[in-house]
């Protein structure tokens, strides 16, 4: 499916055609685990990666295969790689570029569960995460060493209301010759398009916003197909003959194609993090109607984040999409159709009303999640951020007076309404 179609029309037509077998229109989920070979000479081929085809379902599947296509049209790739989980898709696209004592320079404003994946768990791989704040572009360029092999931050992070200068960060990545690799995951394609600003990788949680609905937990890797992976010598695995594919060397046999063929031939069939094909076919459903879904989240968002601005229960919003945020200019350029559904806000009376106010909500869902058509709201200090440091805390912006919103496809009005019966509860 070509460029030449609008966003409007990708959600729904790119990556899937009718089947070939029966004709059906939409795509159907291929419960299969193997493939069969047409005969001996075309299994070769296959394993060869002389043709393009299924072996096993860890590796490659047409309805997780239809997946990938869409999103990396949506979000202008040439490849894309479906993954178990958000994580998974992290380490999927960390696991080409690096090796033992190899780091990143990712941003100090990330997603909690990232925060976690960097600081402790790559260590078992060898590998390290040095965080900086990514608007001291100064600080981003130092930290880059010799070892360093990629530049990691989101495109809209929370909380806080944060919005990456993603140009000028793959300015920095350009100068000194290592891929940028967005999180996407709370812009979506449709609000923000990162390899139009220079991510080399784009990354996202489809358990979130593609998906939309809080049924699947996948993940997906983007390539823009970019990166030249053999300039500098520091990407072996792609540019060198990789002894885990028979001596292929994947970036001088396959140009653009080279990460995402690396992914599925040697990621995936060696880590096993695959998408399922019922969850991609979730995932195919829900973002057949992503434009319409993220307009409503964020013409929400923006109504509900200004009524809680203009009410004296409240300290402060940090929603982006506010003429108030620091960060307003920068969403104009970064995100223009609007700054995403997730912001946190500050409640007069700290910790002990926040509690009560997640408590006396009738609409809103108290969970661990974001990005569902329903309304969800987080106490952090009182859950993901409880193992924090008062100090620590305040510095993630996740102090004891804060609470953060996903906001769902509901009606506005509604969503208001139960937001001041319970802020009346907790400020009595
Ligand atoms: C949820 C999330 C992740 C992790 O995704 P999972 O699907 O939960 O593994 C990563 N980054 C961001 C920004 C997220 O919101």
């Amino acid at each position: 499916m070509t460029d030449a179609y609008a966003f409007e029309t990708l959600q729904i037509h790119a990556g899937a055609r009718p089947d070939p077998a029966t004709g059906a229109r939409q795509v159907p989920i291929y419960q299969t685990t193997a493939y069969v070979f047409r005969d001996a000479d075309h299994a070769a081929a296959l394993f060869n990666l002389q043709e393009v085809g299924y072996i096993y379902s860890r590796l490659t599947n047409p309805t997780v295969s239809a997946l990938a296509e869409r999103v990396a049209a949506l979000e202008g790739g040439v490849g894309a790689v479906c993954c178990s989980s958000g994580h998974a898709a992290q380490i999927m696209a960390l696991f080409p570029l690096m090796s033992p004592g190899c780091n990143i320079v990712a941003s100090n404003r990330l997603y909690g569960g990232t925060v976690q994946q960097f600081t402790n768990t790559i260590r078992k791989f060898g590998w390290s995460a040095k965080f900086v704040d990514t608007d001291d572009l100064a600080a981003v360029e130092a930290a880059v060493d010799e070892n360093t092999r990629a530049i990691f931050c989101e495109t809209i992070a929370n909380p806080g209301g944060y919005v990456s200068d993603l140009d000028a960060l793959s300015a920095v990545a350009n100068r000194v010759g290592l891929p940028l690799i967005v999180d996407n995951t709370t812009a979506t394609p449709f609000l923000c398009r990162p390899i139009e600003h220079g991510a080399t990788l784009v990354v996202h949680s489809a358990t979130k916003y593609l998906t939309g609905n809080g049924t699947v937990t996948g993940g997906v890797v983007v390539d823009s197909g970019n990166f030249d992976w053999s300039a500098s010598g520091k990407f072996p695995s792609l540019s060198e003959p990789e002894p885990a594919y028979h001596g292929l060397a994947f970036h001088p046999a396959l140009g653009a194609m080279a990460f995402t063929f690396h992914s599925i031939a040697i990621g995936l069939r060696d880590l096993g993090m695959t998408m399922n094909p019922q969850g991609a076919h979730y995932t195919l459903m829900g973002i057949e109607t992503l434009s319409l879904r993220m307009e409503r989240h964020v013409a929400n968002a923006k109504r509900v984040a200004e009524w809680l601005e203009a009410d004296p229960r409240v300290d402060f919003v940090t929603y982006a999409g506010l003429a108030s945020s620091p960060y307003n200019g920068r969403v104009a350029h970064i995100c223009p159709k609007g700054a995403g559904a997730l912001f946190t806000f500050g409640v007069k009376g700290g910790y002990e009303a926040c509690v009560k106010l997640v408590d006396s909500l009738k609409l809103f869902s108290h969970v661990a999640n974001l990005g569902d058509t329903r309304s969800l709201i987080i106490h952090p200090a009182s859950t993901t951020h409880r193992q924090l440091s008062p100090e620590a805390q305040v510095l993630a912006g996740a102090g004891p007076n804060v609470v953060r919103l996903s906001i769902g496809i509901e009606d506005a009005g509604d969503l208001i309404a139960d937001l001041d019966q319970a802020l009346a509860t907790a400020t009595a």
